[in-house]
């Protein structure tokens, strides 16, 4: 008789325990053992872009997990192993005679390469691969399919496709009971180590180094490090990580029956913080901490017994979650070139002032060019630091600097100023400052609507533009917002809080703060400073409308040989 099977169960996208299909077919096994795995991947920790915050919220997911599998089985817990798994796991299904390997599919550019190799070891090795889709609420390959194999760019396309995949699965319940782990002993392998330059199609870089603390972390016991143990700074954020938060989260919203069933996007306030008008359950999400379908049918199932008018896709929540199956599909159709212009058939093609680090442009800047690039550089700088001097647009980078969330609305407010409705900077920046900062960063969501609101793929209404100034007035007149995160300007009457720099100058003075210089002045003898505008707003709305209305003419994509050798400048 074959002995019962040996099983690695590697956790990436899936911190959680609750309605896991992956988990659920590892324990189908019936294992004899299970290791319960983490590895940490050079390509996430040397190359992805990851403020502390994000780590600490990462770090919060896995010290709850371990937590749960503990409880489960008092003699297991989250196995926190630092190398790449594609030379960890080889050495691991020696070490410990494994027979299964199971994961939660994963469609992102470098991780379906990444699988790819692992997948590969482990047939040489003579391991079985269980793979289960549940990330998202149906499969973006499945989607991509049923969408004529082209990538999902709008809602309705996903509706379709998910009608044709059919229903949306049910969530199931969380494990009741774990195997035991096996002997964790790794006393003989060696660790691989990424080189001081990583190999840029893996990430990885053989060098090793025979050192069981450098796998098993500083006491040897595979556990969850601490910031301090990574050397990060303190995190700022006040939003918590783990399973068992977001499960309260979610429980909390379905309680309110009425929310949830007419819960519309457009009609809540990006200004609302304390609490915030949405769920904010996006970075649970990101992580796993919360499966999605559990989420879909909490909702699903109130829309369905209420009594009053229900909201509908897609302003609805679960419209929320379509969208983001739509940007999953779309980045699963066109792999790595989803997350940039260059070379993406999808993409238009803009001149932005200042281009993205890897546009073809880059190397051509000549005349007017290149003093509209240095302004629109300096307009990057400042919009980034949070000291534009447009009140409103400082308020959301300064929250999403220090909390890592900010609205969906507020997303788009500066957004749309970074790019075509101010600053006329390539989105590709943009897309990088918030894959830093945003705790629920994601791919997949976060490029899909940086083109959304750049207007380069998904919409194309350009003329269609956020004012700093008139659009947060619409909800908060008092601008509570502002004085939270701009303090500077606390005690400034409403009537100037989004244009400060029109206030006469006695009522500055009275207010205790000068509007003056560029932000890099915080005070002048006792009174506090706030920027002057860096531009004039209608001024620049008009630079950018007749830029986009002239590259739209042109009509450009990424994957134009014009734009691939440079030659567009010429038209
Ligand atoms: P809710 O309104 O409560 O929605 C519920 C869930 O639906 C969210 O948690 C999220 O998973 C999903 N969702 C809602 N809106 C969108 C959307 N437009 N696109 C995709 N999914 C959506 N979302 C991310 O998850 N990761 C990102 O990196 C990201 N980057 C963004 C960048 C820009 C420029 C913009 C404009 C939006 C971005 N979003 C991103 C989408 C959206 O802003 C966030 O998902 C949402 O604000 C999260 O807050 P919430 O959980 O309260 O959302």
């Amino acid at each position: 008789p074959t002995p019962p099977p040996r099983v690695i169960y590697w956790f990436r996208t899936d911190l959680r325990l609750h309605d896991s299909p992956a988990l659920t077919a590892a324990l189908d096994l019936h294992p004899s053992v299970l290791y319960p795995v983490w590895t940490w991947d050079p390509h996430y920790v040397y190359r992805a872009r990851c403020g502390p915050n994000r780590w600490k919220f990462l770090l919060d997911c896995q010290s709850d997990l371990s937590a749960s599998i503990t409880k489960l089985n008092p003699k297991s817990k989250l196995l926190v192993i630092r190398e790449a798994p594609q030379t960890l796991f080889p050495k691991l299904f020696k070490a410990w005679r494994i027979t299964h390997l199971v994961f939660e599919k994963d469609s992102d550019a470098y991780a379906r390469e990444r699988d790819e190799s692992v997948i590969e070891e482990a047939r040489k090795a003579g391991v079985e691969v269980v793979v289960k889709m549940g990330r998202t609420l149906y499969d973006p390959e499945e989607l991509v399919r049923e969408n004529k194999g082209k990538p999902t760019m709008s809602i309705s396309q996903v509706q379709a496709a998910g009608k044709s995949i059919g229903g949306i699965a049910s969530p199931i319940a969380s494990p009741t009971w774990l195997p035991d782990p096996g002997e964790t002993d790794l006393d003989d392998i060696e660790q691989t180590r990424p080189g001081t330059e990583p190999d840029l199609n893996s990430g990885v870089r053989k060098g090793s180094e025979k050192s069981y603390e450098r796998l098993a972390g500083p006491n040897g016991d595979f556990a969850v490090p601490t910031m301090e143990e990574l050397g990060l700074e303190e995190a700022t954020t006040p939003h918590r990580g783990g399973e068992t938060v977001a499960l309260e989260m979610l429980s909390k919203i379905l309680e309110d029956k009425t929310y949830t069933a007419t819960f519309e996007k457009p009609n809540t306030a990006p200004t609302a913080f304390d609490p915030q008008a949405t769920t904010l359950l996006s970075p649970h999400l990101h992580f796993g901490s919360l499966s999605v379908r559990q989420f879909y049918w909490g909702v699903q199932d109130i829309v369905d017994a209420y009594k009053g008018k229900a909201s509908q896709p897609p302003t609805s929540l679960t419209g929320q979650l379509l969208f983001r199956d739509m940007y999953f599909g779309a980045q699963s159709a066109l792999g790595y070139s989803f997350a940039q212009t260059y070379n993406n058939p999808q993409c238009r093609f803009i001149p932005w002032h200042l281009p993205s680090r890897i546009s073809p442009s880059t190397n051509l800047i000549t005349g007017t060019y290149l003093i509209d690039s240095a302004r629109a550089h300096l307009f990057f700088l400042r919009w980034k630091e949070g000291r534009t001097g447009f009140p409103w647009i400082d308020a959301l980078m300064r929250q999403l600097k220090q909390e890592g969330w900010i609205h969906h609305l507020g997303r788009h407010a500066v957004a749309c100023f970074l790019t075509r409705g101010g600053c006329y900077v390539d989105w590709e920046r943009g897309a990088e400052v918030f894959e830093e900062w945003l705790l629920d960063h994601e791919t997949a969501c976060n490029v899909g609507n940086w083109q959304w609101l750049s207007c380069t793929a998904f919409f194309a209404q350009f003329y269609r533009c956020y004012s700093p100034v008139a659009f947060p007035k619409k909800w908060d007149k008092e601008g509570k917002f502002v004085r939270r995160y701009c303090p500077e300007l606390l005690n400034y009457n409403h009537k100037y809080i989004y244009e400060p720099w029109k206030a006469p100058i006695a009522d500055q003075k009275a207010w205790g703060c000068l509007i003056k210089g560029d932000g890099e002045m915080m005070e002048e003898g006792e009174f506090r400073v706030y920027p002057k505008p860096m531009f004039d707003f209608a001024e620049r709305r008009e630079i950018c409308l007749k830029g986009m209305k002239k590259a739209y003419e042109v009509g450009l994509h990424g994957n134009d040989p014009r734009v691939l050798d440079g030659s567009w400048r010429k038209l």
